[in-house]
C-alpha cells in the first residue's frame, strides 16, 4: 500500500492539539474520482485556523489542512482527467470537511478539479490559490455592477494580505485607481509597486459614531476585514457603488443602517469561493492565467517547505504576513 507524507492535525481526549508531519497510506484518503499527486499548496488564514485546531474550518480530526492544491493526476476514474494531467483544486470542502493539500496525495471529486490553465505553472497557480480566486471573484463582482475605471476610486482593505495584495494588483492591471488600506506602515511602498495609487491606514476606514452616511468617496470596495471597517466603507460609498465582502479578520459582526442601500443604491456583494459554480470558476481561472494575471506575482509570494509551516501559521494568525505563502509539498 503506497504511503505518503502529510501534515496531520490531531486532537486527544483532552482536546489538546498535536500537529506535524506524519505518514499515511492511500487507503486513509477519502473517496473520490481523482487522486492528485500534490506538488504545491499554500497557506491561507483558514489553513492556519485548521492547523491550530481552532473552530470554523476543520469539522473533524484528525485533519489535513490545505484549502489549495496543485499537482498531477495520479489516478482517475473520471473520463475528464487522465494520469499525468496538471490540475488544481481550490475551495469546495478541500482542507475543511475533507483532507486538504498539505499532503503528498489528495483525493477529490472530479467536479472540484480544474485543469491547469494555459499561462500558469503549478507554482504560479498556488501563488494565486484561493486568495487569487477570491480577489478575482471580488473584481468580477465590481465589474458586473458596472463600476469602471472612470467611476472613481476602489478601496481594498487588508491590502497586504493574500486576497488584498492580489486584488490591488488585479484592479490596477485592469486600469482602476486603487486605494490600499493597511495596518503595516512599512509596506506602503510595496503596495504602490503593486499598483496602489494611494495607501491609507486602517483608522481612516474605521469611523465610529457620526451620521449614518459619511462623505461618499469610494466607487467600489474589496473588503477582506469585515466588522466596523465594512460598516464604514458602506457609509462612504458613492451612489450605485459596489462593496464586496469576503473576510472577517477584523470581526464577524456587521452593524449597519439601511441608508447606504436605500439612499445611495449601494450593493453589498457577498463573496464565497467555496461553492462558486464551476463555469464561473473555469472562466476566472482562465482570466487569472491571462489578462488579469498580476504583474508581480512572483514578488508577492514566498515559498516554504511543508515541514516549515508552523512559524508562518502563527504569523498569519497574528496578521503578520505580507503577500502569499506557497507551500512546496513534493516533486
Ligand atoms: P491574510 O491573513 O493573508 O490577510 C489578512 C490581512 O488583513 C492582514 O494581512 C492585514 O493586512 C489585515 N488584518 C489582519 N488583522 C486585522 C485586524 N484585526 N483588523 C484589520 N485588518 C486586519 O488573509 P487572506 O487575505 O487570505 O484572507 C482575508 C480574509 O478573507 C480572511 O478573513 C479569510 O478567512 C477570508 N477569505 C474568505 C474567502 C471566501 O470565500 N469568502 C476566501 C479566502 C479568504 P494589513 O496589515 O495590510 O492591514
Amino acid at each position: 500500500m503506497t504511503e505518503f507524507t502529510c501534515y496531520l492535525v490531531e486532537k486527544d481526549s483532552q482536546n489538546e492539539v498535536k500537529s506535524g508531519l506524519t505518514r499515511r497510506s492511500l487507503a486513509d484518503l477519502p473517496e473520490g474520482e481523482v487522486l492528485i499527486r500534490v506538488a504545491y499548496s499554500s497557506l491561507n488564514y483558514k489553513d492556519a485556523l485548521a492547523a491550530t485546531g481552532r473552530p470554523g474550518v476543520a469539522r473533524k480530526f484528525p485533519h489535513i489542512p490545505g484549502i489549495d492544491a496543485a499537482g498531477e493526476v495520479a489516478e482517475s476514474t473520471s473520463a475528464d482527467f487522465k494520469p499525468g494531467q496538471k490540475v488544481l483544486v481550490t475551495g469546495y470542502d478541500l482542507g475543511a470537511g475533507r483532507w486538504g493539500g498539505w499532503s503528498e496525495y489528495a483525493r477529490v471529486p472530479a467536479e472540484w478539479v480544474i485543469p491547469l490553465p494555459a499561462g500558469l505553472s503549478l507554482v504560479e497557480s498556488m501563488r494565486l490559490g484561493t486568495a487569487g480566486f477570491t480577489a478575482a471573484l471580488s473584481v468580477d463582482a465590481i465589474r458586473r455592477h458596472e463600476i469602471t475605471p472612470q467611476s472613481g476610486e476602489i478601496v481594498v482593505t487588508g491590502a497586504t494580505g493574500g486576497v488584498g495584495c492580489l486584488a490591488v494588483s488585479m484592479l490596477a492591471k485592469l486600469g482602476y485607481t486603487v486605494v490600499a488600506v493597511t495596518g503595516k506602515a512599512d509596506r506602503h511602498d510595496w503596495l504602490k509597486q503593486l499598483g496602489a495609487a494611494r495607501v491609507i491606514g486602517r483608522g481612516d476606514v474605521d469611523v465610529k459614531g457620526g451620521n449614518a452616511l459619511l462623505k461618499a468617496v469610494w466607487a467600489g470596495a474589496v473588503d477582506t476585514v469585515g466588522g466596523n471597517v465594512l460598516t464604514t466603507i458602506l457609509r462612504s460609498t458613492h451612489i450605485a457603488g459596489c462593496v464586496t465582502a469576503c473576510g472577517l479578520v477584523g470581526g464577524a459582526e456587521l452593524a449597519t443602517t439601511v441608508f447606504p442601500f436605500i439612499l445611495r443604491g449601494v450593493t453589498l456583494c457577498g463573496i464565497d469561493t467555496g461553492w462558486c459554480r464551476r463555469e464561473r470558476r473555469l472562466e476566472l481561472w482562465r482570466l487569472m492565467a491571462g489578462e488579469w494575471q498580476p504583474a508581480r506575482l512572483a514578488e508577492v509570494s514566498t515559498e516554504i517547505e511543508l515541514k516549515d509551516v508552523d512559524a508562518p501559521v502563527q504569523r498569519i494568525l497574528e496578521g503578520g504576513i505580507a503577500g502569499r505563502t506557497v507551500v512546496h509539498v513534493a516533486g
